[in-house]
């Protein structure tokens, strides 16, 4: 027996993109919810100066789509977003998506076990399962930091970019030190007049190697996709990428200290003025935060143009930044690189499952999911790159995939007619819980930091164990965790 089911997908972004990709392959009857005009996610959202992917660019595709297209080995965010739009027409998926469509409600049916999915325009449609893959860092975090609506210049988040806003000779105060503001420093510190980096935690900073493919790289790269399989699959991505997931478990293993070695004597051999040397010198644990990886940002940062502050900001005023000093820093234009709250998932759409429970209720404590993807109470519902999951200096493209063969084993159970409604047991998504937060304090991530990374409770949320962990889990479901109705 097939049973045929109708799928919904929520979100274009790289996640939603692989789900309408396996379907369509599958041949299965599927819409993909987008609420904005165009794919590509987080990678439309934000297209700040100096975005680039800090994953090499090769390791930073489909497996099933290599690209020899890419400049170089870190990609710009416009090449990322290029690349997905290739692919969604590669692969034919365009006219599946549903723009302007933005999902506000899901309510499942018991009797009829199947998901009603409203739209903002009111709209109401019927699916068997639900794929959600709305992303993670999508709703701008603006700081608590008084008089901020009373700046008179230009002021945005750096998901929001303003094109007009002055730049180039202006005066620029950039709030933050994340990826977002490590790379925005290193695009602008030679436009501006003045860039003051407030800099309220410095950063550990991974030297790598930025360089240009050539022409005749390109095309040997069309040639033979060996050559990219070579880069991907090899030492120097997978590689890393399983060395990387093994230091930050064994905190105090040789593989982290190498990681601190390396970023301290980046720091040591970079930065010449011995008092901004210390100024950027990190007081916690390499990697607690994410790690940054930048072969420019110390250069950046030592323009004349910067100035690192790290003062404490008293309040803003309409012309500028008061330091708690009395120090005033004038400027034309704000920019805020505070980050996302990284809670929110699909929220604030609202989402009911079993016998009324809410999302909201079912995450009061924190937002989890049993290994990431799937929740009790809430039947044929799956989330790729859902909470939980592996974060880190790595592809969240091998992540999805991986989780979208996991995904598809169980969604087999549905297919085959074994079930209509399949989700994880309470005892055994318990048992997961209590194993992850386990482990998670140990991680790296646990060692002392504020991060993104962390919950309200200032546990890591993420998935606590090593790659090769992550992929043998991910390689089949364990059928006796999951209720099957
Ligand atoms: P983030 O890592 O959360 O960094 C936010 C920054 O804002 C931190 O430096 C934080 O300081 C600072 N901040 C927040 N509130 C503040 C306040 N009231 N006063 C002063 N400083 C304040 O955000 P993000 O840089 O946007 O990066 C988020 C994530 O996006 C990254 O970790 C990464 O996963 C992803 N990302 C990836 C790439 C890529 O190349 N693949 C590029 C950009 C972003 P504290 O550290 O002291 O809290």
């Amino acid at each position: 027996m097939d049973r045929k089911l109708r799928f919904a997908v929520i979100g274009a972004g790289m996640a939603g993109i692989l789900a309408a990709i396996k379907l369509k392959a599958r041949g299965e009857t599927f819409t993909v919810f987008e609420k904005t005009d165009r794919i590509g996610g987080t990678w439309r959202e934000n297209r700040y100066p100096g975005l680039t992917c800090d994953v090499p660019s090769h390791a930073y595709t489909y497996t099933f789509a290599p690209y020899a297209e890419w400049r170089a080995n870190y990609a710009t965010g416009a090449e990322v977003q290029g690349y997905f739009e290739h692919v969604v027409e590669t692969y034919g998926v365009h006219d599946d998506i549903r723009f302007h469509s933005e999902v506000t409600g899901l309510v499942w049916d018991e009797a009829q076990a199947h998901w009603t999915l409203t739209l903002a325009s009111g709209e109401a449609h019927v699916f068997d399962v639900v794929i959600c893959a709305s992303g993670v860092l999508h709703h701008p975090r603006l700081p608590d930091i008084a008089g901020l609506d009373s700046f008179a210049g230009a002021k945005f988040h750096t998901a929001r970019w303003d094109d007009s806003a002055p730049i180039d000779g202006a005066r620029v105060g950039l709030v933050g030190c994340g990826s977002t503001g490590v790379q925005i420093v290193t695009a602008l510190a030679s436009r501006v007049k003045k860039l003051v980096h407030f800099q309220r935690s410095p950063q550990w900073i991974m030297p790598v190697q930025q360089f240009a493919f050539s022409d005749e790289q390109r095309d040997a790269f069309r040639a033979d996709t060996g050559l990219i399989d070579a880069i991907r699959f090899g030492d120097e991505y997978l590689g890393n990428v399983k060395r990387f997931t093994d230091a930050i478990t064994h905190i105090d293993g040789p593989l982290m200290k190498a990681v601190e070695d390396i970023c301290l004597q980046n720091l040591e051999n970079s930065v010449r003025d011995p008092v901004l040397k210390e100024k950027l010198r990190p007081d916690y644990r390499a990697a607690c935060k994410r790690l940054i990886y930048s072969w420019s940002f110390y250069d950046a940062v030592q323009n004349p143009s910067v100035e690192v502050e790290t003062g404490r900001i008293e309040r803003i005023e309409p012309t500028g930044v008061r330091m708690t000093d009395g120090t005033f820093h004038e400027l034309d234009t704000l920019v805020l690189a505070t980050g996302f709250h990284a809670d929110r998932f699909i929220r604030p759409a609202g989402v009911t499952g079993q016998n009324g429970l809410t999302l909201d209720a079912f995450w009061a404590r924190r937002p989890t999911a049993h290994y990431a993807m799937t929740l009790p109470g809430f039947p044929n519902f799956f989330m790729l790159n859902g909470p939980t999951g592996p974060v880190g200096n790595f592809s969240l493209i091998d992540i999805a995939e991986r989780q979208w063969d996991y995904i598809d084993q169980l969604i087999d159970v549905l297919r085959q007619g074994e079930g209509r409604a399949v989700m994880p047991t309470t005892t055994a998504h318990a048992d997961y819980e209590e194993r992850r937060i386990a482990a998670a304090k140990t991680t790296i991530f646990g060692s002392g930091c504020s991060s993104w990374y962390l919950d309200a409770e200032g546990v890591p949320a993420s998935w606590p164990w090593s790659y090769d962990t992550f992929v043998e889990t991910m390689s089949k479901p364990k059928l006796e965790e999951f209720a099957i109705a």
